[in-house]
């Protein structure tokens, strides 16, 4: 029937596309049948299988957290460990502030935590905020936070910008 395929022509109108990516290795599950959801990603066995809109999907190895309400961090990626300096088992339910901080200027801790609210209540901004490691070495990151789930989460993608320490430790 004609209003059938109407339906369907539909229904990416209503529902944003998603993406599913793994929480720790950053690639999407392998699917090896219809129906085949995997709740723990089956490339890496290390991470959970979560969603997020197409366009904010992290590339494979990417550098990402993911916060919750509380700003307790529920995931590090593989690529975040390494520059955070950080175990994903141990970083979890890890203050958010322990491992990241709004950087220097015009981003507060307001900023952020709003950014995340935004996030977790599904409606994240576009806007970006510079943060730093909260420890040294100092890396620079560009941070966008979106949405994730399930369950909701703020989805923290870190894009290095500049590492001060190592200038200083060379000139030693
Ligand atoms: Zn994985």
């Amino acid at each position: 029937m004609a209003s059938s395929v109407q339906d369907q022509l539909a229904k990416p109108l209503f529902a944003p596309l998603q993406r599913e990516f793994c929480s720790y290795c950053g690639y999407p599950p392998v699917r090896r049948s219809r129906g085949d959801a995997a709740r723990v990603c089956n490339r890496c066995n290390l991470g959970m299988v979560l969603r997020t809109a197409a366009h904010s999907v992290p590339r494979q190895d990417a550098l990402f957290l993911i916060v919750n309400q509380n700003l307790l961090v529920q995931g590090v990626s593989r690529g975040a460990e390494a520059v955070l300096l950080v175990d994903e088992p141990d970083a979890v339910n890890t203050p958010l502030a322990e491992l990241l901080t709004p950087g220097n200027g015009n981003a507060s801790w307001g900023d952020l935590a709003e950014l995340i609210t935004l996030a977790v209540a599904e409606q994240p901004s576009d806007a970006r905020i510079d943060l730093r490691t909260a420890d040294h070495p100092l890396v620079w990151f560009a941070g966008r936070v979106s949405s994730c789930g399930l369950p909701p989460a703020a989805l923290v993608l870190l894009t290095p910008l500049r590492t001060r320490a190592l200038r200083s430790v060379g000139a030693a």
